[in-house]
């Protein structure tokens, strides 16, 4: 991932917010992106070069490399650990590329996974009267 990136993760982002006021956004920042090698050259200065998923969050989307961190049973969740990103590499590792499990030895493959590798966010489904099912 790089800042050349942004339309193609605009494109796959939320149209919605990713914090509900400042404090959240920067408390999960300095928790995370602060730590991160992809947002390592604007902690140098170099802000054109810095994160597109912090610029997705300024920009008031949801980059679909956010999940949903823990939460507990009423919903209540850590400024920290809002969310988990994805893309999030430590500013030492010396492989900042995503690096998805192998598939195991002797494993067949049906199709080839490349295709289904990527981000996917869930979505709630659609009640079933909007699909034609069935209204009680
Ligand atoms: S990849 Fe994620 S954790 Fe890293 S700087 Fe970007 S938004 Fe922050």
């Amino acid at each position: 991932m790089s800042p050349d990136d942004y339309e193609r993760l605009y494109a796959e982002s939320h149209d919605r917010p990713a914090f509900s006021n400042g404090d959240e956004g920067y408390g999960w920042m300095a928790a995370n992106c602060d730590r991160c090698i992809h947002d390592k050259p604007a902690r140098q200065g170099n802000d054109g070069q810095g994160c597109p998923l912090v610029l997705l969050t300024l920009v008031g989307r949801t980059p679909a490399q956010f999940l949903d961190g823990p939460r507990d049973e009423q919903g209540r969740y850590g400024i920290t650990n809002q969310y988990v990103c994805t893309d999030f590499r430590g500013e030492d590792d010396p492989d900042p590329n995503p690096r998805p499990i192998p598939t195991p030895p002797g494993q067949g493959e049906l199709v080839p996974r490349e295709l289904f590798e990527g981000h996917r966010m869930l979505t709630p489904l659609p009640e079933p009267a909007a699909i034609g099912g069935d209204v009680r």
